[in-house]
């Protein structure tokens, strides 16, 4: 794989960092096979790992701090002896004596560190969002110390290190963003001497630490970010996402049997595809390797010699048009009218602020300007709260009836038709959409931005599975 320059005896090797998620460490087997890809990998590059928690083990700290702040000793106690036995067993199975000497007081450690965390959430009766996070990614920690003490057990030169060491972040806890001129310094500081020194670095992913070094985290499923932070971090010469999927799907496969997966799509094709169904990326994974133009390959750890699907700056794009649909089922529709009485800006201004408030994105929006009309799709779990946030917001012009009900439309689906080859092709709406007429499936709203990545589309979440269905038969995807 790598080419040694003839007459050059010193030809610097490539540097990647590979990134496994929950399930690709979820058991014994499983570290074992990630530990068979970095051996392999480590002989002809500089290799980086990031690993996630064990798959599961997230949602346990979190369920058990819940339960801790809830009073109640029970629970969390039963989720220590799940987190101990789920731990144990893979060093029991995969380290070297040796090494389980080193590894299991240092898990001892971090299982204490859940008892007095959890411990103080009961005596408090809450959970700050900064205990939450210390706890919610002590997975991380635990499986990256499991993974380099498997690493040693093969004779491997490895270190576990904690990305609070690294990746420096805001102290917007429990999604925070990386600061990344002090993230890349503090990166190669630690990192950079491991690697010349052969070591395999195996680092925690989903935190950070603010300036102050206190645990953060970047958001749930943050480990492919972290992985991403990192590679830009390091200059790295690709960025490895190992997963339980082959690649890039056409489409999701449980709607359409026939998905295949894509060689290649460009950065900004795969951040459409993560916003919506397909669930294969963080959302900000690819912003930090954007600008540097850094390769990002998805791979599947089940299946290692499958290539995978590899998303650079300009993808080589087969024939024209849609490249991928993605869709979201729990999906409703707010309309909104301004009447007569409050210009479209206005209402959407502050329509507009009221998401801000709450925190929560579009999933696409419409507007008809002679009718002063809004209408918004937003996810089915943002409801309760936009909507209780909007009556607030129009309370006055409601009564008086200057601004038309908040009509919510329940059960919608979203689909979204991605591709940047749409660019500037002519039809192509036509015949996505002809075909979802030739099946009687009505289209309630429709919005293309002008960058002609993406079409998004509502209709009846009922429909749905027929719809992605004709549009791939259609484009032969
Ligand atoms: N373990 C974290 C989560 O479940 C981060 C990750 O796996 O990417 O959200
Ligand atoms: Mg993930």
């Amino acid at each position: 794989m790598v080419k040694v320059k003839e007459g050059s005896s010193k030809s610097k090797k490539p540097l990647i960092v590979m990134k496994f998620g929950g399930t690709s460490v979820g058991s014994p087997e499983r570290m074992q096979g990630v530990a068979d890809i970095l051996a392999e990998h480590a002989q002809h590059a500089d290799v980086v790992a990031v690993v996630s928690a064990m798959g599961g083990v997230t949602n346990m700290l979190i369920r058990a701090a819940t339960q801790a702040s809830e009073g109640s000793e029970e629970p969390w106690k039963g989720s220590r002896a799940e987190l101990a036995r789920r731990h144990r067993e893979v060093a029991d199975q995969c380290l070297s004596a040796a090494e389980q000497a080193t590894v299991l007081p240092r898990l001892a450690e971090q299982m204490k560190h859940f008892e007095d965390l959890c411990s103080g959430f009961t005596l408090l009766r809450e959970i700050t969002p900064r205990g939450m996070d210390t706890m919610s990614s002590l997975g991380e920690v635990l499986s990256a110390t499991l993974e380099s003490g498997i690493l040693r057990s093969r004779g491997l030169k490895s270190e576990t290190v904690d990305a609070t060491d690294c990746i420096v972040t805001d102290d917007n806890f429990g999604n925070a963003s990386p600061l990344f001129e002090e993230t890349r310094a503090k990166t190669q500081e630690r990192l950079m001497p491991l690697l010349k020194d052969g070591v395999i670095p195996v680092v925690t992913g989903f935190r950070g630490a603010t300036r102050e070094g206190v645990c953060t985290t970047l958001g749930r499923g943050g480990s492919d970010f972290s992985a991403t932070i990192l590679g830009a971090a390091l200059d790295a010469d690709e960025v490895w996402i190992w997963t339980d999927v082959d690649g890039v799907l056409t489409a999701d496969p449980r709607l359409v049997p026939e998905a295949r997966i894509l060689p290649e799509v460009s950065y900004r094709e795969a951040i459409e595809l993560s916003y919506f169904g397909a669930k294969v990326l963080h959302p900000k994974t690819i912003l930090p390797v954007m600008e540097k133009k850094i390769p990002v390959w998805i791979k599947n750890s089940f299946n290692p010699s499958c290539p995978g699907t590899k998303i650079v700056s300009a993808a080589r794009n087969g024939h024209g048009g849609i490249k991928a649909i993605t869709s979201v089922k729990e999906a409703v529709l707010i309309t909104l009218s301004g009447r007569n009485t409050v210009s479209f800006p206005q209402l959407a201004a502050r329509v507009f602020n009221s998401l801000y408030i709450e925190n929560v994105s579009t999933l696409m929006v419409t507007q008809s300007s002679a009718d002063n009309v809004l209408c918004f799709a937003i996810h089915q779990a943002d409801l309760a709260r936009v909507k209780a946030e909007l009556e607030k917001v129009f309370e006055l012009e409601m009564l008086h009836d200057y601004v038309g009900v908040l009509d919510v439309m329940p059960k919608v689906a979203i689909v979204v038709t991605v591709g940047e080859n749409m660019k500037g092709t002519p039809g192509i709406t036509g015949r996505a959409f002809g075909s979802l007429g030739r099946k009687g499936i009505n289209i309630i709203a429709i919005a293309q931005g002008s960058s002609e990545l993406s079409i998004s589309f509502a209709i009846k979440s009922s429909d749905m599975k027929e719809a992605v269905k004709a549009i791939h038969e259609e484009f032969e995807l």
